[in-house]
């Protein structure tokens, strides 16, 4: 063949990036990411302030938040955003942590690129380091036990430092600790049955624990039974209302008599549905749906308390709590689809009125009623408080924990360096990766306004001379016993936090050719690609 004339196996227009540029470009943009949240780790984080498309605006801390929020593009850069919604998923806390691990997995490694040794050589190492930590986490955690309702509040306490919801931090995580223990059922801890429901109004401090559900509806009609005591509860999902047709259909009247027996017609049928309801013993009815005027009337007639447009999920929840069987045609409604409850009644709480469903058949059923002074500080607080629940959760089901403020890291990355002592150029990997640990006291630090050089100095020599607890206490500012100040985290965020850090570190070294068409999407494309 002419070796002059071009081959080409790619249609046109594919965009295609090869070898250490391509390597360059991902870690360059996984870097982006993890910079992005950087700021935010730790109780001196700073929030970050987005603004949606349409003007909402979200004020928070929280890792996976921002990443979400962010829309990001570049496919290396969205690996990292899996990485928290791992982490999201799996603990419910420590998504700042597992991203910046990450990006400082890859920009270490860079390093080593640099110095031409091989992303093989790189990614071995590194997955050497990542499952020698895993046994070394096991080994120099804490064991705690479901009595130990002291460390418990304080793993709470540590997830909430520095979030919005900081002046209600004590009460709050006493709440959180109560809520876990509730639900749960030898080692099994769903945290669904955990309603969270928001009120503007109040200060945060104002927040409640209540057993049962409540729901954020008021009777739909004042004239109905403001409570119902031994209540028999109906969930419906089906309209109380008679559909008008969906196209425009002309129905000639000619007569008054006419249109009164149309009426008429309406009415007998919406009757016959409260009729329906009335006859399985109903005495509250949670409708997914709209509830007619006439309806309401009917209903109210019959002493009958009833919410509509019941959220779906609420909807599930009040099935789990009350036993009831969420029925979608009346018809199959009966006493058996019934779910109970010893009290169901409307609070006024706020502006408006709640219902408040307690004494549920099942007595796991709980609600955290979360309350603040405006939307931005309650949605804040209800992300504070799903760390919190998530790290309790975690905690009680591994029964190990940490030390917070970096001394799990720093006494991690000793012993990393100590015990692996892997002959040859994965050495090299070992050591960038014990490096990336102690990033974290290091940006704790810096978000503090204090010397990270200092900080990791000090840390290094406290842990060398046995001191494995010794942490950056953000309260004092101080190097201290983090275990001992109540800085604790469960087990489970590191471990998750390393293995998901790690391996999509690696996965990212590896990749040496990124093709692309641009067809679909020029923007998912890193920049500066050359066509092939
Ligand atoms: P993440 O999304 O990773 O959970 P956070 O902003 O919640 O990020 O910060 C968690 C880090 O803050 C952990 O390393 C934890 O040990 C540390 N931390 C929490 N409270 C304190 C404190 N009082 N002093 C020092 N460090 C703390
Ligand atoms: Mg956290």
């Amino acid at each position: 063949m002419n070796d002059k004339q071009p081959l080409y196996i790619l249609p046109e227009n594919v965009q295609r990036m090869l070898g250490r540029d391509a390597q360059r470009n991902n870690i360059l943009a996984a870097r982006l990411v993890a910079d992005t949240v950087k700021t935010t780790l730790g109780p001196k984080g700073m929030d970050k302030m987005l603004v949606s498309s349409i003007g909402d605006i979200t004020i928070t801390n929280d890792g996976v938040t921002i990443l979400e929020e962010m829309e990001i593009e570049h496919p290396a850069a969205k690996m990292l955003v899996e990485v928290a919604k791992t982490q999201e998923d799996a603990v419910g806390d420590g998504t700042t942590t597992a991203v910046i691990l990450a990006g400082k997995l890859l920009e270490n490694a860079e390093k080593l690129l640099d110095q031409k040794i091989h992303p093989t050589v790189i990614a071995k190492g590194y997955r050497i380091a990542a499952e020698k930590a895993q046994e070394i986490l096991q080994k120099i955690s804490t064991v705690i036990s479901a009595k130990d309702d002291h460390l418990l509040k304080n793993i709470a306490m540590t997830a909430m430092t520095g979030k919005s919801a900081e002046n209600a931090r004590e009460k709050i995580s006493e709440i959180i600790t109560k809520a876990v223990k509730q639900i749960m059922e030898n080692e099994n801890i769903d945290l669904n049955n955990i309603k969270l429901e928001k009120r503007k109004g109040n200060g945060t401090n104002d927040t409640e624990l209540i057993e049962g559900i409540v729901l954020d509806k008021e009777r739909v009609n004042s004239d109905m039974p403001k409570e119902a005591k031994n209540a028999k509860i109906a969930l419906i999902d089906a309209a109380l209302e008679i559909k008008s047709p969906e196209t425009e259909t002309k129905i000639s009247i000619s007569s008054p008599e006419q249109l009164q027996s149309f009426l008429d017609q309406e009415e007998r049928m919406l009757k016959d549905m409260v009729e329906k309801i009335k006859k399985s013993k109903a005495t509250v009815v949670f409708c997914q749906k709209g509830i007619d005027d006439v309806a309401q009337y009917y209903l109210m007639k019959e002493g009958i308390y009833a919410c509509r447009r019941v959220a779906k999920s609420d909807m599930e929840k009040l099935a789990l709590a009350t036993g009831a069987k969420v029925v979608s045609k009346l018809n199959e409604l009966s006493e058996k689809e019934l779910g109970f409850a010893s009290l169901v009644e409307e609070i006024k709480t706020g502006e408006e009125g709640m219902t408040y469903v307690r004494g549920c058949k099942n007595p796991k059923a709980l609600t955290i009623l979360i309350r603040g002074s405006t939307e931005h500080v309650i949605d804040e607080t209800e992300r504070a408080i799903k760390d919190g629940l998530g790290d309790v959760a975690a905690a009680l089901k591994e029964k190990k924990i940490v030390a917070g403020g970096g001394a799990i890291e720093v006494e991690l990355a000793r012993r990393l360096r100590k015990e692996l002592t892997v002959r040859g150029r994965e050495q090299l990997a070992i050591e960038q990766f014990a490096d990336a640990l102690e990033s974290i006291p290091k940006i704790l630090a810096e978000n503090a306004g204090i010397d990270p050089i200092d900080v990791i100095t000090e840390l290094k020599a406290k842990h060398n001379a046995g001191d494995m607890h010794a942490g950056l206490d953000l309260f004092t500012g101080k190097i201290d016993n983090t275990l001992k100040k109540g800085i604790i985290e469960p087990l489970k965020i590191k471990t998750q936090a390393i293995q998901s850090a790690s391996e999509v570190a690696v996965m990212i070294l590896r990749i040496d050719d990124v093709v692309a068409s641009s067809s679909k999407n020029s923007s998912g494309m890193p920049s500066g690609m050359t066509e092939y």
